[in-house]
């Protein structure tokens, strides 16, 4: 086999960010070299100054397919990460129809997804009303863990879990030992905050952000972490925004319960007080937060209490963000940011006085720990998958439809100025976007750890 050698005068490795060249061979990185010690028979490609990071991971993406797709899909999903630097994505079990709830519900999107990835892919289970059942016999169909929702998800076809629910699953889940992902909001502050804002003006982000209030995080988190020293499952909260909630998830993360925090580029970069009125595509649960919210949420993954960052890239068509209206009570919660987050981030965590070696941790280390991954991708290292981004942070790009590249290009960053820009991104070896273009076939499949011979319908 060929011996390839990409060399970068910063390239970000686990020892930190120096000159180096990955030594690649067939799909994975077989060393990871100073650059004078490349092998004279290697073939040799050097990026100069410009930045190798490796591969993003996102742990937290609607994909939507199948049943939704013209909200989103693997195809124009898949394009969207490769475009921003990500080579894997994680689902979430709902959106699609069916929810990803049991095994033929997996079979279903493993056979939606063939031969449409421009990354690889991996699915987490839900867990529902109902389906302990299914929880085991989905960890041994691979997937990587499970995802449950405490409150109305906002959407059909999947069911929140009430305490009591929660407990019957709770010791099939760690039966498992894979991480139980959760949406941490309860519902009775949110109702009593609702009762009070019936007649408010909606098209106003302030009413909508006194209707998912900082409480329902607090409680829900709480309880949660009694289950968790109770049942002693891996526990992963996703999409953290309440800051007030982050002294008692460290006292628990000194305690040493397996508890794990992820929080969200518009967590980390936009604030309540500058969303304009009737500005929905600012919309998601639960809510953006006061800038001070945001200042703490920055300290918390200063002091690693926040392990990771993941988009949840939830896209859906235009229309259900009801723009016309703007009104922020029946507009469509969710974000979509795959083709933005890496410059989103870079742009804010420079300001901020954090290095690229921080941005790997927290957008392919720490994603690929809790996908179950990290054997094999989130890092430049030997025997890892050469999954890598060739990435120039000294330039600066303002965010146009073009740029986005999921279904329906509408953000709530257009027009932004943002530094950082994702000139290529290799996925095990190949080039999978380079420069606006995505070239060749879509080469991206489900990650196995044994290889993906051993899923059986791939
Ligand atoms: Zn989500």
């Amino acid at each position: 086999m060929s011996l390839r050698a990409f060399v970068s005068q910063r390239a970000v490795t686990p020892q930190g960010v120096r000159p180096a060249a990955l030594l690649v061979e067939g799909e994975q990185i077989r060393e990871v070299v100073s650059p004078d010690k490349i092998p004279a028979h290697a073939e040799l490609q050097n990026f100069g100054e410009l930045t190798i990071l490796p591969g993003l991971i996102d742990s937290h993406v609607h994909i939507n397919e199948p049943g939704r797709t013209d909200w989103e899909g693997f195809a124009t999903a898949t394009r969207a990460a490769a475009a921003g630097g990500y080579t894997l994505l994680v689902d979430m079990p709902l959106n699609c129809l069916p929810p990803t709830t049991n095994v033929a519900a997996l079979e279903a999107k493993r056979a939606a997804a063939r031969g449409q990835c421009r990354v690889d892919w991996l699915a987490w289970g839900g867990v529902v009303a109902g389906n302990p059942c299914d929880i085991e016999p989905l960890a041994n169909a691979g997937a990587p863990g499970f995802k449950c929702f405490l409150v109305h998800p906002g959407i059909d076809g999947f069911t929140m879990v009430t305490e009591q629910q929660l407990r019957a699953a709770l010791p099939h889940v760690a039966r498992t030992g894979l991480p139980l992902l959760v949406h941490a909001e309860l519902p009775g502050p949110i109702e009593t905050a609702a009762k009070n804002l019936a007649d408010e003006d909606w098209t106003l982000y302030d009413t909508y952000l006194n209707s998912r209030p900082e409480e329902a995080e607090l409680s829900a988190i709480r309880l949660l972490l009694s289950l968790c020293r109770e049942y002693k499952f891996r526990l992963h909260i996703v999409h953290l925004s309440a800051a007030s909630a982050l002294p008692e998830l460290r006292a628990a993360r000194s305690e040493g319960l397996p508890v794990t925090i992820e929080t969200c580029p518009h967590y980390l970069h936009l604030a309540a007080e500058t969303i304009p009125p009737g500005a929905t595509l600012f919309k998601c649960a639960p809510p953006i937060r006061s800038r001070k919210n945001c200042d703490q949420l920055w300290e918390a993954l200063h002091d690693g209490t926040i392990d990771l960052i993941a988009t949840d890239h939830s896209p859906c068509p235009p229309e259900m963000k009801r723009l016309a209206e703007g009104n922020f009570q029946t507009a469509w919660g969710g974000i979509a940011s795959l083709s933005v987050a890496l410059p989103l981030m870079y742009t804010e965590a420079s300001k901020r006085g954090f290095a690229l070696t921080d941005i790997a941790r927290w957008m392919a280390e720490g994603p690929a720990t809790l996908a179950g991954c990290e054997k094999h991708k989130g890092q430049l290292a030997a025997g890892y998958d050469a999954d890598f981004v060739v990435f120039d942070p000294e330039s600066e790009f303002v965010v146009s439809t073009e740029r986005l590249f999921y279904r329906h290009p509408v953000s709530p960053y257009l027009g932004e100025k943002l530094r950082g820009v994702v000139k290529t991104t290799y996925l095990r070896g190949t080039p999978v976007f380079s420069d606006g273009e995505f070239p060749g076939e879509p080469i991206g499949r489900e990650f196995h750890k044994l290889g993906s011979a051993a899923i059986p319908a791939q």
